[in-house]
């Protein structure tokens, strides 16, 4: 049987999975280390070389090929890592130069991508629904991400930004947003999006799990109408990949994903907008927790 190794580069720490084998996804080993990233790029890739080596003594063999889940994604025709919100190795050659320093080859994935992979091979989907065959799994958190999951394979896309609903239009009261373009998903229903909201109404900052009670227990109104915010736009915003993709699980994880109303109300919200009489799509919440990253990349060599 062979392992499946898995590494998730994450801005702060580097976190590294041994999974037994496809068929039975124990993990054997995870270990994580520190990125380091403010010592630069060079760094970075040691330090992944490092987490490797210390895995294998464990291990007690080295991996020949191994996934890595990346926060953004390679741009096919020039190779380099894109749409990275980590500077140390944002518009670097990250994969040809991890596999010169590894001497092995690699496979990448940004990391809502690894999220999706691994809820669909070994988390929520395989309960609610064995036989799925499309999966889209967002993060809705600080920013808004997704990815793609059709037959277990991950859709990476021709430019790979398959599943980047985040940045498509769904309002203009969003505002700008980092990319250049405005009124983008992630300005409207990120948590940063909607603490946005919050601020232009209030001219008082709080933190989303701040707003929500206040909303629940109706003593706020503006916090009522931020969350009837997030629940109206992410309907009509999840609609979209819906009418698609026609996804048969979609999997909401980071932090707003676990707001509950939008498994109630955000659903009957998404119905409305669907090209269909009614809602079929299993709209869940993931099962691996922080896990998912690494354990996604690992599934990158199946
Ligand atoms: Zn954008």
């Amino acid at each position: 049987m062979t392992k499946l190794w898995g590494i998730d580069l994450g801005g702060t720490k580097i976190e590294a999975a041994v999974l037994k084998s496809k068929d039975d996804p124990t993990p054997l080993v995870r270990k994580r280390i520190e990125t380091e990233a403010a010592k630069g790029y060079e760094h970075v890739l040691s330090n992944i070389k490092k987490l490797i080596d210390l895995v294998a003594e464990e291990v007690g063999e080295h991996p020949s090929i191994i996934g890595i889940g990346t926060p953004g994604a390679i741009d096919p025709p020039t190779g380099l890592l894109k749409n990275s919100n980590s500077q140390a190795i944002n518009k670097k050659p990250f994969k040809k130069d991890l596999e010169a320093l590894l001497g092995i080859p690699t496979l990448m994935a940004n990391d809502a991508n690894c999220f999706a992979l691994a809820e669909a091979k070994m988390g929520i989907v395989p309960e609610v629904d064995p036989k799925a065959q499309v999966v889209f799994g967002v993060i809705m958190g600080t920013g808004c991400g997704g990815g793609i999951v059709v037959n277990g394979r991950v859709l990476n896309g021709k430019q790979g930004i398959g599943g980047e609903w985040g940045h498509n239009f769904l309002d203009a009261s969003g505002g700008p947003c980092y990319c250049g373009k405005t009124g983008c998903t992630e300005t409207v229903i990120s948590g940063t999006g909607l603490e946005n909201y919050y601020e232009q109404l209030t001219g008082t900052r709080k933190r989303l799990k701040d707003i929500l009670p206040a909303a629940r227990s109706g003593e706020d109104e503006n916090a009522v109408k931020t969350l009837d915010r997030l629940v109206h736009f992410f309907g009509l915003g999840i609609s979209t990949i819906i009418n698609v993709l026609d996804p048969d699980v979609i999997v909401l994880g980071g932090g707003v994903g676990n707001v509950d109303e939008l498994y109630t109300r955000g659903v009957e919200e998404a119905e409305k907008y669907t090209f269909n009489p009614r809602l079929e799509t299993k709209i869940v919440r993931p099962k691996l927790g922080d896990s998912a990253g690494v354990f996604g990349a690992a599934f990158l060599c199946e």
